[in-house]
C-alpha cells in the first residue's frame, strides 16, 4: 500500500506529524500529531456521508432505553452539578434519538440540538450557550480542531463544555482497540491531547474521568 503525503494535525495544525500505525487488512494509515498527542485515520479512508450516516442509523439509541441513559449519566451527573439553575445548552451531535437533551431538561434546563444527519437545522448554532455538551461525536470529526473553535465561540463566558469520547490509554492497545474498528470513527484522543486544548484554548479542566471531560470557559456566566 501507498504512504500517503504527510497531513498537518487536523487538532493543533502541527506539520510535522508522523505515521503511527498501518492497518494492512483494512488498507488504512493512522497518523499521530507529537504536540497535541491526537491520532487519526488517513482523509482517503473515511467514508462518504450516505455510508456514514447508513452506520449511524443502525445504531439507533431510543432516548427511554435504561441501558443508554445509564450510560449518558457519566457526563449528565457530573455536568448537572455544575449547572446554574435553568441553564441554556446545546446538544451536538445528538444523534436520532436526543437522549442526553432528555435527562438535561427533566432536570430543568433547556437544551437545543444539533446533529449534521439527523437535527440539520443550523440556526441553533448562531446562538450563544451556558453549556455545551458533545458526546461520542468528536470522533467522528475529520477537522476536530475547527469544531472546537465553533463550539467554544458558542459558549458563554464560564459557560462548560462536556465531552464523551473513547480515550486512547496505551498505544500498544491501538491495532486491537474496539473503538478504532468502528468505520465511523476517524479522531482518537488521549488524556494529553485535553491538556493540550485546555491549554489552548485557556480553559480549566473541571472534571476528566474516563471518556469524560468537561471544562469551563474562562469568566462568570
Ligand atoms: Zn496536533
Amino acid at each position: 500500500m501507498s504512504i500517503p503525503e504527510i497531513p498537518a494535525c487536523p487538532l493543533c495544525g502541527q506539520a510535522e506529524t508522523r505515521l503511527f500505525c498501518l492497518d494492512f487488512l483494512r488498507q488504512r494509515h493512522y497518523w499521530r500529531c507529537p504536540d497535541c498527542h491526537l491520532s487519526w485515520r488517513d482523509a482517503r479512508h473515511h467514508l462518504d456521508a450516505a455510508a456514514e450516516r447508513a452506520v449511524y442509523e443502525m445504531h439507533e439509541n431510543h432516548p427511554d432505553e435504561p441501558g443508554y441513559r445509564r450510560f449518558l449519566t457519566r457526563v449528565s451527573a457530573p455536568l448537572r452539578e455544575r449547572l446554574p439553575q435553568a441553564a441554556r445548552g446545546l446538544d451536538f451531535g445528538c444523534g436520532p434519538g436526543p437522549a442526553l437533551a432528555r435527562m438535561l431538561e427533566e432536570a430543568g434546563h433547556s437544551v437545543a440540538l444539533y446533529d449534521p444527519f439527523f437535527h440539520p437545522d443550523t440556526s441553533v448554532l448562531n446562538a450563544e450557550y451556558d453549556f455545551i455538551t458533545c458526546t461520542e461525536t468528536m470522533e467522528h470529526c475529520a477537522q476536530p480542531g475547527m469544531e472546537l473553535a465553533r463550539l467554544l465561540g458558542m459558549l458563554k463566558a464560564g459557560g462548560h463544555l462536556a465531552i464523551m469520547t473513547g480515550h486512547l490509554s496505551e498505544d500498544a492497545r491501538f491495532a486491537r482497540w474496539h473503538y478504532r474498528q468502528d468505520p465511523t470513527h476517524i479522531c482518537f484522543f488521549q488524556r494529553r491531547s485535553f491538556d493540550w486544548i485546555a491549554r489552548h484554548w485557556n480553559l480549566t479542566t473541571v472534571f476528566h474521568q474516563g471518556d469524560v471531560w468537561i471544562a469551563q470557559k474562562p469568566g462568570r456566566i
